[in-house]
């Protein structure tokens, strides 16, 4: 598993700083947002330290893969409603024009009752 020293999301999978858990499994850890831009936000993170999608390596292909089959699940164990009444938005952001704050892979997985805009 590796890890980044100075990487804040690394230290929350560590434990050294408290997170609102969601999910977790031997490969990724969910847990809310601390600045929430919608009703549900949630931030679905691999356990290993990967920067972004950019350059990322065939190695995490199915890693990749299986955030994006568990976001259904985890959307709902955060509230998100199912059904086409309901449903989640997932957003990945990369690399400085992507607007990426924190420099280690993250899912937003945002829902709930709308009208909500997340930028
Ligand atoms: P980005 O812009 O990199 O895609 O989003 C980073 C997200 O991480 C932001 O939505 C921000 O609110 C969230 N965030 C940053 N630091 C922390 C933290 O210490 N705990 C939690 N739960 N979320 C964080
Ligand atoms: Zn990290």
């Amino acid at each position: 598993m590796s890890t980044h020293a100075d990487c804040i999301f690394c230290k929350i999978i560590a434990g050294q700083i408290p997170s609102k858990k969601v999910y977790e499994d031997e490969e990724l850890l969910a847990f809310h947002d601390i600045r929430p831009a919608a009703p549900v936000h949630v931030l679905v993170v691999p356990k290993t330290h990967i920067v972004n999608l950019q350059g990322v390596g065939a190695e995490h292909h199915a890693l990749l893969g299986r955030m994006l089959g568990k976001a259904d699940e985890i959307a709902a164990l955060a509230g998100c409603r199912p059904g086409a009444e309901g449903g989640f938005r997932v957003v990945i952001n990369n690399g400085a024009d992507g607007g990426q704050e924190v420099y280690h892979l993250h899912m937003h997985i945002m829902g709930g009752p709308r009208p909500w805009r997340a930028g």
